[in-house]
């Protein structure tokens, strides 16, 4: 979601005549878009504008910017910790950035953070892509999930969809531009359209609308959210052939009494359940799932369960992270159960451990297997070309041919299996 909102600032952007510089010591504009999910990312956002601050010692005409979560966050911490900024804009403002910019242009230090989210058509405003091949759609923004670790409805808000018509002409736009796959996005893409109060407005029936876009191309969505998985949306997926067979459906634990202290709406069983409905439906799917070692409170057992999980499902890949206190979030005021850091380290070490294993397991049963995959880059090695690929269950995969180029859809028969990626050969 942050790297589509760049996208988006740097189209307003460039209608400002601002052109994008690979190289920041030529920069006259300096904009951070930040992340809180964790306070890593947070943290990483301070000490790149630290080094900004120090450049704009010397070069006191360059403008510096932030905005995302921790600007949404933060903004009252942002201006004592880093009084050089001359923006601060929340999650809800980049559509004001027009105006913002002209402000600050004028040498007016400028914060614009609201709770209430600008509403218009983004479809009038232009988007520098930065991937040729796949374009990445919001489709609703914000969550009212409020799971007890994370920090998103606070710095993000609640649920907004957008029009379909809105989706379905950007849609149509990036075909005709030559895109040949979109992804859709969401916090909790599956609660898409419960905000219109119209019955028919949902992502199996935006799928089944996009689906009809006439063109060579492929449909991705993330995330799900596991209770909000409908069997609409399991059949829509088997009913449209440009939706890829993928799906990336958070769990965070495989113990019960764990989910209903993060406040997840499912039990392990039900994830069980979910899961094993989609991999009857669809024989070669790719499920993966996001995890987090050491919530508060959590026993060296109830760590077990989840271990177990990633075994049983035979989940595909996960996501892993130490569990990180959160402001404003239930579980970060859960400081008397909070799990001691050397604990939590090694039980993320031992998560990853158990994701390397059966990201290797599902990238084994591939092997002897044709996928058709989407060409994303190209590289050389020991003279020859490889191309680097992605099939419709979300597989990495690397094969030889200079025959074909970025945006070419290929058969390709997989010979290797590797922890992260599979090789294959083409299957004309
Ligand atoms: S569903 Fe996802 S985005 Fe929403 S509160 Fe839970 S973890 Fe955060």
């Amino acid at each position: 979601m942050n790297k589509s909102d760049s996208e988006r600032i740097a189209g307003i952007l460039s209608h400002f005549g601002y052109i994008e510089t690979e190289n920041e010591k030529e920069a006259d504009l300096l904009i951070i878009n930040t992340c809180s999910i964790r306070q890593l990312s947070a943290d990483k956002a301070y000490s790149q504008l630290g080094v900004w601050g120090k450049m704009k010692k010397s070069k006191p005409h360059i403008k510096i910017g932030i905005c995302g979560c921790v600007a949404q966050q933060d903004k009252d911490n942002i201006r004592k910790r880093a009084p050089y900024v001359d923006l601060v804009f929340g999650t809800h403002n980049i559509y004001e950035l027009p105006a913002l910019i002209k402000r600050i242009e004028n040498d007016e230090k400028v914060c614009a953070i609201t709770n209430n989210p600008v509403i218009c058509n983004q479809n009038d405003f232009k988007i520098i892509r930065k991937n040729s091949v796949n374009a990445w759609i919001p489709i609703i923004e914000g969550c009212n999930n409020f799971c007890t670790y994370c920090v998103v409805p606070f710095t993000r808000g609640r649920e907004r969809s957008r029009k379909p018509e809105e989706i379905i002409c950007e849609a149509e736009n990036i075909i005709k531009e030559g895109f040949k796959e979109i992804t859709l996005l969401g916090q909790n893409v599956d609660s898409y359209g419960k905000d219109f109060n119209d019955k028919n407005i949902t992502l199996a029936n935006l799928l089944r609308e996009l689906n009809k876009i006439e063109g060579k191309f492929r449909i991705r969505f993330v995330t799900s959210y596991p209770s909000d998985i409908t069997d609409d949306l399991i059949n829509a997926a088997a009913e449209c052939e440009k939706v890829c067979k993928y799906f990336h459906i958070p769990m965070q634990s495989g113990n019960s009494r764990i989910l209903k202290e993060m406040n997840r709406r499912y039990t392990k069983e039900e994830y069980y359940n979910i899961v094993s409905k989609i991999r009857n439906r669809f024989p070669l799917v790719t499920i993966t799932s996001d995890f987090i070692a050491g919530f508060p409170g959590e026993t060296e057992e109830e760590f077990q369960d989840t271990l177990k999980a990633i075994d049983e499902l035979e989940l595909d890949y996960s996501n892993t992270a130490a569990y990180s206190p959160r402001a404003f979030t239930k579980a970060g005021k859960m400081t008397d159960k909070f799990i001691p850091e050397p604990v939590k380290y090694e039980r993320l070490e031992r998560l990853n451990e158990k994701n390397r294993e059966v990201c290797l397991k599902s990238n084994e049963k591939f092997i002897g297997k044709v996928l058709k995959v989407l060409v994303e880059a190209k590289t050389e090695k020991d003279g020859k070309i490889i191309l680097n690929s992605r099939a419709d269950n979300n597989k990495i995969v690397h094969f030889e041919s200079d025959k074909y180029n970025i945006g070419d859809f290929v058969n390709v028969k997989i010979t290797k299996a590797q922890t992260w990626c599979l090789y294959g050969e083409i299957e004309e």
